[in-house]
């Protein structure tokens, strides 16, 4: 299989190679150049697998050959253990609960960090130390967080040999359980900068380090993991099918919905409708910054100043892998894409023709909720069912039931987040109590830490990584 950019001139990648690469030389991201399909008959045989069995199925035809098949088997295996201690917590890795008629909620929080980007960073984590090792070759990873990612990525990568990981959050500008959910991690390949700036200082901070590597010892260099790497996507399709699948799939037909920021998770629920799984509606959830959402319904793309909302990790201004699914909705023209962002870029609108808007629509519908509807989410379903949900999965789950065509189709609401992740937002929902965090993380406020505080100065940070390696 090769990879292809959607601005269409940067050489075609092999799997190995887009694995170990970020965005593509000419500014596009990376796409397989056909879609793997897979036939109903087929499908219908994965009943009873589980999750590793069928990740070792959805993942295969995408690595086509690359890494030896028991090589592959073993890499899933790990990225998706429950016995490890420090891995997933949850036997079915992806569980369902009913909060409705028909309406299911897919928790994906039963890994490491809590969060759905475990699914993606724990096996790209593993993944990216095999190709690695086999190329004899070691990268270090830089990257900036306002919370969530920093973390899932050094779960991804704490037992990478070959990885060295720093991670820059902004001094006192996290909450105390994302600050321990990194700096807790005392491997010695982990890194945790504790900045004395804000989140776009340290995201400053990385983009001028990726831009001149020459502070790295020779030999080395900056890799990313963030959410435009084409595995990450690749790993989160598997979940769309197992929920299915548990759900009567492929025979029955199902509905996902899908808090959404930068694009990823739902453009991986597109690629699994395209392999042949049958989805009827998927919907986007937006918080108040909602360009998708206008995007969709308003053929309105523009850029509006970001607002901070109570879902955090979907605070976006543009949604990065949203140019994945533009390339697919104009058949593929890399020159005509590649103008189009160009365009954006500098400032002109980004309208879709009456064509292609009828096609997006035809495969998303979007909502979009404020603080306030989202608060009384939360509220409403712990009334109803006592379960009780974080601010994102909230976003899903009225999104799902707002632009809901059909009460016969099982709706799928993902759960991105554990609620005890945002206990201030479940507590401003009325909640009288903080909810608790699972009982592998309640020593978590006792564990030693370990983290670096410096001054907002590039050549401190960049010292103090060259001095690490
Ligand atoms: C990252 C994140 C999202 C958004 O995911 P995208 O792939 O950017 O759409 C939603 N919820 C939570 C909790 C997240 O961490």
């Amino acid at each position: 299989m090769k990879y292809i950019s959607t601005r269409g001139e940067a050489p075609s990648l092999s799997f190995e190679e887009v694995v170990l690469t970020g965005l593509a030389s000419d500014g596009g991201l990376f796409v397989p150049e056909t879609i793997p399909q897979f036939s109903q008959e087929e499908i219908a045989s994965w009943a009873g697998l589980n999750y590793k069995e069928l990740a070792l199925k959805i993942i295969t035809p995408f690595v086509d050959g690359e890494i030896p098949e028991a090589d592959l088997k073993r890499l899933i295996d790990t990225s998706y253990s429950t016995s490890s201690g420090k891995g997933f917590r949850h036997d079915a890795i992806a569980p369902l609960i009913q909060t409705g008629h028909n309406e299911w909620v897919l928790e994906l929080f039963q890994g490491p960090t809590l969060a759905f980007k475990d699914f993606a960073l724990q096996f790209l984590g593993h993944l990216l130390d095999y190709v690695l090792k086999k190329r004899n070759q070691k990268v270090v990873i830089m990257g900036a967080t306002s919370g969530d990612t920093g973390s899932a990525a050094i779960e991804g990568c704490r037992d990478c040999e070959n990885v060295d990981i720093f991670i820059l959050h902004p001094h006192q500008r996290v909450s105390d359980v994302q600050r321990r959910q990194m700096t807790t991690v005392l491997e010695d390949n982990v890194h945790n900068i504790a900045l004395k700036g804000n989140f776009d200082d340290c995201q400053n901070m990385v983009k001028a380090s990726f831009a001149d590597q020459s502070f790295l010892p020779q030999g080395r260099q900056l890799a990313a993991v963030n959410s435009i790497n084409w595995a990450r996507i690749m790993a989160q399709i598997v979940y769309y099918f197992y929920a299915a699948l548990a759900l009567g799939g492929p025979q029955r037909a199902v509905s996902f919905s899908v808090p959404t920021g930068n694009f990823g998770d739902i453009f991986a629920g597109y690629l699994a409708k395209r392999m042949g799984l049958p989805i009827e509606q998927l919907v986007i959830g937006t918080n108040c910054n909602d360009i998708l959402h206008r995007c969709i319904s308003d053929n309105d793309h523009s850029m509006k100043p970001l607002t901070h909302s109570l879902s955090p990790s979907m605070d976006i201004m543009v949604s990065s892998n949203f140019e994945r699914m533009l390339f697919d909705l104009h058949n593929r023209d890399g020159a005509l894409i590649k103008a189009k962002m160009e365009a954006f870029k500098a400032g002109e609108e980004l309208k879709l023709s009456d064509e292609v808007l009828a096609k997006a629509r035809e495969l998303f519908s979007s909502y979009r909720l404020d603080d306030e509807e989202t608060m009384a989410v939360i509220r409403d379903l712990f009334d109803s069912t006592e379960y009780l949900v974080d601010p994102h999965t909230a976003i899903g789950v009225q999104a799902a039931r707002k632009m809901r065509k059909s009460l016969s189709t099982p709706m799928i609401c993902l759960a991105t987040a554990h609620p005890a992740k945002f206990p201030d937002a479940v507590k401003q929902a009325g909640q009288d109590e903080e909810p608790a965090l699972p009982h592998h993380m309640l020593d978590l406020f006792e564990r030693s830490e370990r983290y670096e505080v410096l001054d907002n100065q590039l050549a401190d940070v960049q010292a103090f990584i060259a001095g690490k390696i």
